[in-house]
């Protein structure tokens, strides 16, 4: 059985993971393309017009699956964390999906519930019990699949902390290549802030990566810090938050600025993003408390390239005046 992988949302987080364990109770992955306007057209048309752009996308994902796979794997992510939440769009992704399953002609869904709300070991057992319910595995081998996938997932994270960037260790993730351009003296330091699936997906942000590379930054993304450390830093805030992924941005932001780690920090987030139009206030709260300068890109599917370019270009250059460069730490 071929399961597809939209490659969209927590794609960028999960990859490793999910195709480890899909391939290890004997499924063939296969995962949607890059984003092209093909996609997100076909997400834009089906998707509610009030979603962010990266769920339209996903609808797209799932559309060019068609015809190529047998099913699309669209799990439940209710929570990752105990007593937290992710968005409630990945609370509601199957439902959303499966609503047009029919009418757009989609394969089933495969949708395990992951929840780990109430206690950390509850995701175990529900990747176990959909691997024996959906595919008749006996839990020995479910488990073992789980383990493997686990390593997987580990050895991600240890070399993004590493400092690799999930566009460099993704199956063939890169809109384009930047022109190499050498890090030069007095290089400054950009802090990317955001969710993976808003800052990865060069279609979507108009190869914004490639851009910061190209005009000579050093970049910095949440990735290369340990979650541990990522989570702890997000305790500094007035009121905790509850979302997981919200807390790592909040992290993220908190821990440059203590550590001195950044000149200057890029916060990209979609249109109509609930949690991240209440995080956004935190983030320039602390941006402004530390005199760190940044600059908020909102995105959606008519985000225009000739103006992203010139705000980055802007930003860059007022970096570049602003003196002394923090320290590479
Ligand atoms: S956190 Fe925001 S951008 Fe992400 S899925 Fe939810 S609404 Fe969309």
């Amino acid at each position: 059985m071929r399961v597809g992988i939209p490659r969209s949302l927590l794609y960028y987080k999960y990859l490793p993971f999910w195709k480890t364990f899909l391939t290890e109770i004997g499924l063939e992955v296969e995962t949607s393309p890059l984003t092209n306007k093909q996609i997100l057209s076909w997400g834009v048309e089906v998707a509610e017009n009030e979603l962010c752009v990266p769920v339209k996308a996903f609808y797209g994902h799932c559309m060019a699956l068609r015809g190529r796979v047998d099913a699309i794997f669209v799990p439940r992510v209710v929570s990752v964390e105990e007593r937290e939440y992710t968005c409630p769009k990945f609370l509601g992704l199957p439902d959303m999906i499966g609503a047009v399953a029919d009418n757009l002609g989609l394969p089933p869904l495969l949708t395990p519930r992951l929840n780990q709300r109430e206690k950390p070991s509850e995701f175990k057992w529900q990747l176990i019990n959909f691997a024996r319910e959906e595919f008749g595995l006996g839990r020995l081998e479910a488990a073992m699949a789980l383990e493997s996938a686990r390593r997987a997932q580990r050895r991600y994270h240890d070399s993004l902390v590493a400092g690799r960037r999930p566009l460099d260790l993704l199956p063939a993730s890169r809109l384009n290549r930047p022109r190499w351009r050498p890090a030069g003296k007095g290089t400054r330091r950009v802090g990317l802030l955001g969710h993976p699936y808003n800052l990865y997906d060069g279609y979507i942000t108009q190869n914004l990566i490639a851009r910061l590379e190209e005009a000579g930054v050093e970049l910095v993304v949440p990735e290369m810090t340990d979650q541990h450390v990522l989570m702890e830093a997000a305790t500094d805030v007035p009121k905790q938050l509850y979302w997981t992924y919200e807390k790592e941005i909040m992290g993220a932001i908190n821990h440059w600025t203590e550590q001195k780690k950044v000149d200057g920090v890029i916060y990209v987030l979609a249109f109509a993003c609930g949690p991240d139009s209440l995080v956004q206030v935190l983030i320039e709260h602390r941006a402004r408390e530390h005199k760190v300068p940044l600059m908020s890109l909102t995105i959606d599917e008519h985000s225009g390239e000739a103006g992203l370019v010139t705000r980055i270009e802007a930003f860059v250059d007022m970096l570049m005046r602003k003196k002394p460069a923090v320290s590479a730490a």
